[in-house]
């Protein structure tokens, strides 16, 4: 959804008992009247356990239907409370987006024995055994599903590598050998190949796998009726069958809408990824992330300036999906890079009032995170942003990149929205920028309306004001005292 607010619906130690579905459908009329309107929520199909956060996939076809894996739910809930939830944040306006992981599959039913080779870990291409037989978990035949669905019978030739031999216990990558197998090309290029990354490796150039994932996207959005995809670890899958994929997801519902992880922290390659995929899928903007992550770091020593520069927003602006953190970035995850809190106000306002961009708010930010990596709940200064957006943040922006360590920006309204604002950010002392917000609110009284500021703004006879910033803060000013309309 074009000019939406998406939520990222989980975060990576949240609610293993089973009753998420339930206690997301309790929150939906909140998430609705602060401004959110499209939600991602976490991977759906079975994985590993019940503990597992869905990345360890084991059954797409099984949504909490099955007793596999050690019970019925997944760890958000059943099939049935599932379904509950789509269909009822659908009625009340949501698009509901759902979690594909199509990289891999975890917790075979059985070990199969096949011919394979260990390659390097730093050099996929680097082939550092002979071939031999290996006894590798590439067998799934899901019998307590029993076909239901799909009879469809992964083995061994269905995948490119495993990560486990059972026959001497040891921990490697093997590379599946078979007529015509090898790594996936249309990969990142890291550790010069990067196509396995963990579990049983998805092969997506054998017909019969492309076949099934296919008939498998028809089915889920039969049964869920969901409206779109977030795809999981791009860089490890070819990109011609992403392209394919999405465009095949897509034959029948024009706005189904997908978007995309390609984690790299460099802008370049995420936008090459864009390309070769033929711009069928937007991307979350891992280089801006990594943007925050680094200014909020390196505190004053950080260019302000150089925020967007190399993002995909700046780049390919109608792609980007922005956000400030994820499930990965997290404290203790295997690609943490937490934006620390005091940056946070600064870079929500980063994507949630300026122009271009499709913000996602992550759960963790929004409401916390629990247990042992504890982090604050940020609802206040995400609900006053939210709040300004949807009620200043329109019309045409002016940057006013002044200095390292103060940068602003002005957006001028529109004919329905004829309010305008100027958002201010410093990562070291008190600022002050000279900006323009129109001649007819020459002598007209601003306000920081997310209350960092307690002065007061005059705007002068040809339409300037000398808005100002608190210290390590960010500030939006708009006209005081405005009284807007109730929209319903
Ligand atoms: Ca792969």
């Amino acid at each position: 959804m074009k000019n939406g607010i998406m939520m990222q619906c989980f975060e990576w130690y949240a609610y293993s008992d089973g009753g998420f579905y339930r206690w997301l459908k309790d929150q939906l009329d909140h998430l609705y009247s602060i401004g959110i309107n499209a939600l991602w929520l976490p991977p759906a199909c079975k994985a590993t356990g019940t503990n597992d956060v869905g990345y360890g996939i084991y059954d797409l076809y099984d949504l909490g239907e099955f007793d596999q894996k050690g019970a019925v739910r997944t760890k958000y809930g059943t099939k049935e409370e599932l379904l509950d939830l789509i269909a009822t944040a659908q009625e009340k306006g949501f698009c509901v987006y759902a979690d594909v992981v199509l990289n891999h599959k975890a917790g075979a039913d059985y070990a199969q024995t096949f011919q394979a080779v260990e390659v390097s870990a730093q050099n996929r291409l680097e082939t550092i055994s002979e071939p031999y037989d290996i006894d590798g978990w590439t067998g799934f035949d899901f019998s307590a599903r029993d076909g239901k669905y799909s009879d469809f019978i992964w083995n061994y030739n269905h995948f490119t590598g495993v990560d486990f031999d059972g026959k001497t216990g040891k921990t490697s990558i093997f590379k599946i050998l078979g007529e015509g197998k090898d790594w996936a090309q249309g990969v990142s290029m890291e550790y010069g190949n990067f196509d396995y990354l963990m579990f049983a490796d998805i092969d997506h150039r054998h017909p019969d796998v492309v076949e099934e994932l296919f008939a498998w996207s028809d089915w889920f959005c039969q049964e869920t009726k969901v409206d779109g995809y977030r795809l999981d670890a791009l860089k490890h899958i070819n990109d011609f069958f992403m392209r394919d994929f999405t465009r095949h997801s897509r034959k029948d519902k024009e706005d189904f809408y997908v978007f995309g992880e390609y984690w790299a922290a460099d802008g370049d390659m995420v936008h090459n990824y864009a390309e070769q995929t033929e711009y069928e899928i937007d991307l979350l903007d891992v280089a801006l992330h990594f943007n925050f992550y680094r200014a909020a770091q390196e505190n004053e020593h950080y260019d302000l300036r150089t925020l967007f520069d190399n993002s995909l927003v700046q780049k390919k602006p109608l792609l980007a999906v922005t956000f400030v953190d994820n499930h990965d970035s997290q404290p203790d995850q295997a690609l943490s890079s937490w934006v620390e809190d005091w940056f946070k106000p600064l870079a929500y306002g980063a994507i949630l009032l300026r122009k271009d961009g499709y913000p996602c708010i992550f759960f963790g930010d929004y409401y916390g995170i629990g247990g042992d990596y504890l982090v604050e709940d940020k609802k206040d200064i995400i609900e006053k942003l939210l709040l300004c957006r949807k009620s200043f943040a329109y019309g045409e922006q002016n940057d006013y990149f002044e200095t390292s360590n103060c940068i602003g920006w002005v957006r001028l309204g529109d004919e329905e929205h004829p309010y305008p604002s100027a958002t201010l950010m410093s990562n070291h002392e008190e600022g002050t920028i000279r900006m323009f917000v129109g001649e007819q609110f020459a002598n007209a009284t601003f306000a920081d309306y997310l209350g960092n500021h307690t002065e007061k703004v005059l705007i002068d006879g040809e339409g300037f004001g000398e808005f100002l910033v608190t210290g390590r803060s960010i500030s939006c000013w708009v006209q005081d005292n405005v009284v807007l309309e109730e929209e319903e």
